[in-house]
């Protein structure tokens, strides 16, 4: 357990860590069982913290999905309460619950590959450099890529336009990884979200609509948990999302 999300933002040692944490840390307030690290190092890890858990299995919509139990009761729960209105809560993918250690490197290859094919299109990135990025272990290639985005502001979300951590999270950091987070179909659907709240999901990612967190807790407890609503408008509509409450407090030395 961890004391609070302040603390722990503060013993982080690297950048890298520091970014994952402020895009993905609302996981580590879960009243289920939080990771046990930012970012899982290897298949390894990931497969020893998911065999540790108690985890559930369902059908949602054509997709089965697994999570943890205590996630997987309360969205059966939304389930059948937005069902009982008439309504519908299914998964998007059949990736949409569990994902393992491979899933998330794949995803992300995906993206980096596609962004180094536009960089180099436009000579923003020369041959023998972005074979050299492409050829990185996972782990180095994403402290590589959030290093070029910053510093030469060559973007590789899914339109180039803004960080690759808004299109798909980095290898071993992925929620789905933790079996706490659940892909939606129905995600614009004001009623839907309410119920999830009610019943302890939220989005927590900014930008990734479909997708929910099993928090466990009610909306009210979030701020005392160190989370913050933030709101974004998307196609008319406005989401929340809660997410780590980071006051960044720099020394600067005369
Ligand atoms: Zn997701």
């Amino acid at each position: 357990m961890i004391d609070s999300l302040r603390d722990m933002y503060s013993s982080l040692s690297s950048n890298v860590e520091r970014r994952l944490f402020s895009e993905y840390g609302a996981v580590f307030v879960t009243a289920a069982t939080p990771p046990p690290t930012i970012i899982f190092a290897d298949a390894v890890e990931v497969e020893t913290f998911q065999s540790s858990l108690r985890v559930e299995g369902a059908v949602l919509g054509v997709y089965y999905i697994e999570l943890q139990s205590q996630a997987m009761e309360h969205l059966a729960r939304a389930t059948d309460e937005i069902r009982s209105r008439g309504g519908c809560l299914t998964a998007r993918a059949s990736d949409a619950g569990r994902r393992s250690f491979e899933d998330t490197v794949r995803l992300w290859t995906r993206n980096v590959d596609r962004g180094l094919d536009h960089w180099e299109s436009l000579d923003r990135i020369s041959p023998a450099r972005a074979r050299a990025i492409s050829n990185l272990p996972p782990a180095v290639q994403v402290e590589a890529i959030l290093e070029l985005e910053e510093a030469e502001q060559l973007y590789f979300g899914t339109y180039f336009d803004r960080s690759i951590l808004y299109s798909v999270a980095a290898p071993g950091a992925s929620q789905h990884l933790s079996m706490l987070a659940f892909d939606a179909t129905e995600f614009s659907e004001e009623a839907v979200e309410r119920t999830l709240n009610r019943l302890g999901w939220y989005h927590t990612v900014a930008n990734d609509l479909p997708h929910f967190t099993f928090l466990g807790h009610s909306e009210d407890a979030l701020p005392e948990l160190g989370l913050k609503r933030v709101s974004r408008l998307y196609d008319g509509r406005n989401y929340n999302f809660w997410v780590p409450e980071i006051n960044e407090c720099r020394i600067i030395e005369a």
